[in-house]
């Protein structure tokens, strides 16, 4: 077990950096937060935590929060773009996982996290208005060198034992270790994510992937628990093969007149899609992008982490689930080893290949090639879906990825603890 009063500084207050926080408090550090936000704002829209991400946030004693702020999913469905279904599968619990799967607003997920690191690590270990622009070592310490996003004139500099870079996918900190890595890499798709608060759908807990990328594809799920009026906020994306790359700026404004002309036909007996579309309180545009995975993350005292680490297609409910993976992972490295940086070496060992074994899988092999299979071979109507593709076949798509992305069942419900 490292020193207790090893001093740790997490850049960036993300996802991945609130859960770094929380696990490395469990095993009794304190680190210290910079994120180059003002204010923690409840940014986004919604995200899916598959159970392997849960059972993390469980043992970090943040179920009933979950609970009480998204939904556990029981279904997964797949359509045709003719509405014919596909398959539906049980999902979180329902389908006999231990932990269960949530659906969820993005911006609440990092409130509900910021909210337990105050209460835990007390008020003063997140620092905003901080933004990281350089980080260099010596022989004894790491120094991180901060600037005033309003102002960059204010400029501070701070050190510490152990730096972990939890900056997003436009880390200032990779760029530093890779400066020839150039722009993102662009999927040719583009995604717009909006918010509809109405009547629930199916089951009230379940998801649904339709369409194909080519003629439009919709991916829709509850992210709350119903309102008074017997309403949930309906989080949906769009996803569209284009070529008009624009800048990757999570809260970009999107407008409707780009993409819902394609979905002017998906009026089903259980959703109505182009009045959700129209009812949205806001759409965000974004591009598909992400990043070949690199063969180092760590740096002495310095390690990469969540979407600085192996930015990913936003496909397969990964990205959020992945950096609360890389937390527990790198606080169990950091409770069994003596030496942090033979830590930050293990966890990198650790998940290095995972994750970019999700990165190549989110490209091709994720759970959605199944609606691209399917619309290649009936590209009109078909009478049911088994003319064009087996059960047998359907099921191994979904199997595949599981066992990639380490929410296989069997070994998620029988794997020892991330934090011995
Ligand atoms: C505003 C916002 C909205 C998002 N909305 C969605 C969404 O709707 N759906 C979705 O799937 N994913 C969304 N994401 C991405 C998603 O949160 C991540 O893919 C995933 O959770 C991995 O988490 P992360 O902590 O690695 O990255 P992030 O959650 O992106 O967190 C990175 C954090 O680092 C901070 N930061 C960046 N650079 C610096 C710096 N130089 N110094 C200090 N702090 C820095 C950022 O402000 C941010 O708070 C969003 C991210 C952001 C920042």
């Amino acid at each position: 077990m490292i020193k207790q009063s090893t001093d740790v500084i997490i850049i960036g207050g993300g996802i991945g950096g609130l859960a770094t926080a929380l696990a490395l408090h469990d095993i009794g550090l304190k680190p210290r937060i910079f994120e180059q936000a003002k204010q923690m704002k409840p940014l986004g829209v919604g995200i899916n935590l598959l159970p392997h991400a849960v059972r993390e946030l469980t043992e970090l004693g943040l179920l009933e929060k979950l609970k009480a702020t998204g939904v556990a999913l029981e279904e997964l469905r797949f359509y045709t773009k003719f509405g014919l279904e596909i398959q539906r599968e049980a999902r979180g619990t329902k389908a006999g996982y231990n932990w269960p799967q949530f659906a969820i607003h993005r911006g609440e997920l990092q409130m509900l996290l910021y909210d337990a690191v105050l209460a835990r690590l007390g008020n003063d270990c997140v620092k905003t208005g901080y933004k990281a622009i350089d980080v260099s070592q010596d022989a004894g310490k790491a120094m991180v060198y901060f600037q005033d996003p309003t102002n960059e004139n204010n400029r501070t500099q701070e050190t510490a034992d152990l730096v972990i870079a939890a900056d997003g996918i436009h880390s200032l900190v990779r760029q530093k270790y890779y400066p020839e890595e150039g722009p993102l890499l662009y999927a040719g798709i583009n995604l717009w994510r909006g918010t509809t608060r109405q009547p629930a759908f199916h089951t009230g807990r379940t998801m649904v992937l339709a369409g194909t990328l080519q003629t439009g594809k919709m991916v829709i799920y509850p992210i709350s628990p119903d309102n008074e009026k017997g309403e949930t906020l309906i989080n949906w994306v769009a996803e569209v093969r284009t070529n008009t790359y624009k800048n990757n700026d999570w809260n970009r404004p999107g407008h409707i007149s780009d993409f819902a002309h394609l979905f002017d036909d998906w009026k089903f007996d259980w959703l109505d899609v182009p009045s959700m579309i129209r009812n949205a309180d806001r759409i965000n545009e974004y591009p598909m992008v992400d990043r070949d995975p690199i063969d180092r993350w760590h740096f002495d005292r310095l390690v990469l982490l969540g979407d600085a680490a192996h930015p990913m297609y936003s496909i397969g409910a990964n990205g959020a689930g992945q950096a609360i993976l890389d937390a527990r992972t790198l606080a169990g490295s950091l409770k069994s080893m003596d030496n942090p940086m033979d830590a930050l070496k293990a966890y990198e060992a650790d998940r290095l290949p995972t994750t970019s074994n999700v990165v190549r899988a989110n490209r091709g092999e994720g759970p959605d090639h199944l609606l691209e299979i399917v619309a290649d071979r009936a590209p009109v109507p078909v009478k049911t879906i088994h003319d064009v593709i087996s059960q047998k076949e359907i099921e191994s798509i979904g199997a595949k990825y599981r066992k990639i992305t380490g929410y296989d069942m069997e070994t998620l419900n029988n794997r020892a603890s991330l934090v011995p």
